[in-house]
């Protein structure tokens, strides 16, 4: 029986429920929405995980579409599927919550006496991820348009790489995309929460994928291929039957190692750099300007040389925690030499 918190599933079911996690101050209900879906087979156990990120959708509507078309009796192993995990951020459009302005994907493993998103983190960490041996944690531009790539965690060294970074490398691959990307420890804050999940022996792999309003490339290109990724992991992960499908055969790996951060000053930000554009430290990026007379706000230069790897398209507005990602390109993997299988039993 797959068992999430007070939800369940037999062997061969697929179900769906709410979570109990917790309330705001006021009682508004954040109950996470949780699909199980009980393999007729024994098997490893996956994650879907779309909007913990609130107002990043693409990954939520390839979930919901995975779950509609998923036969049970043709899955080996469980899958927990989760269209939305921060519902007060979906209900506001935002990333994270204003109920207590935290974001619930930096707080793992989570702390059960603090804040709504504090409660959160706890319960769905401890009932669903700690349970998953892999978690495909979507994410997306918002009103901002964003690029679509896999992104994982650096490796801590790469000529001995850890069982779980091994298998990671396939499932980066697997996945179908022709980019990914990996940050240096530290680019983007602690990592803390990374490292719980990692530490529950979860494989993480993150997805940007698409956005934007009237999305970047066309919306039901990018849904598509989340859904097309969903089952190519399924498949590599020996959990459903079936070819991998793939942008190509090949899978450029970027070295993300310099973020351009905005700028202390709002405005209207244009973009000056195309992705692969070659820049030397002090090369400007972009620039912000004052949205409704043009007067120059702030230059944003790179501090440091590095290729525009992939990264928001356009952003014609202001919030955004970076504002452009250069780096190198680590390696360039080939789907027509690589075993991508990943077994777990
Ligand atoms: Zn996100």
């Amino acid at each position: 029986m797959l068992q999430v918190g007070n939800l369940s599933a037999n062997a061969g079911e697929k179900t769906f429920g709410y979570l109990k996690t917790a309330q705001s101050r006021s009682g508004m209900n954040l109950d996470i929405p949780v699909h199980l879906i009980a393999g007729a087979e024994p098997g490893p156990t996956l994650m879907l995980q779309g909007a913990i990120h609130g107002a990043e959708v693409i990954g939520s509507i390839a979930i919901l579409d995975f779950v509609a078309a998923a036969d049970p009796a043709a899955i080996r192993g469980n899958v927990i599927a989760v269209p939305v995990v921060n519902r007060a951020g979906f209900e506001l459009g935002e990333r994270g919550s204003s109920i207590d302005d935290k974001d619930i994907s930096r707080q793992f493993p989570g702390n059960a006496g603090g804040s709504a998103s504090d409660q959160i983190a706890h319960i769905y960490f401890q009932e669903a991820i700690a349970q998953a041996e892999v978690l495909i944690d979507f994410h997306a531009g918002a009103r901002t348009a964003y690029e679509r790539y896999v992104l994982f965690t650096a490796e801590k060294d790469p000529n001995n790489l850890t069982l779980m970074e091994e298998r990671r490398r396939k499932l980066v691959v697997a996945f179908g995309l022709d980019q990914a990307a990996f940050f240096p420890p530290g680019t983007f804050g602690s990592g803390a929460s990374k490292v719980a999940i990692e530490e529950a022996d979860t494989l993480h792999l993150t997805l940007e994928f698409g956005g934007g309003t009237g999305w970047f490339k066309n919306g039901e290109d990018n849904v598509r291929d989340a859904l097309r990724g969903i089952w190519n992991i399924l498949k590599a992960m020996g959990m459903a039957a079936g070819e991998l499908e793939a942008d190509g055969p090949l899978c450029t790996v970027y070295n993300a190692g310099v973020v351009i951060w905005k700028p202390p000053v709002d405005g209207l930000f244009i973009r000056d750099r195309k992705f692969k554009d070659a820049l030397k430290a002090g090369d400007v990026y972009g620039r912000l300007v004052d949205p409704y007379t043009g007067e120059l706000l702030a230059e944003m230069p790179t501090p440091k040389d590095g290729i525009v790897i992939p990264s928001g398209q356009e952003w014609p507005t202001v919030g955004a925690t970076s504002i452009g990602i250069l780096g190198s390109i680590d390696r360039v993997e080939d789907r027509r030499v690589m075993d991508l299988s990943v077994r777990f039993d």
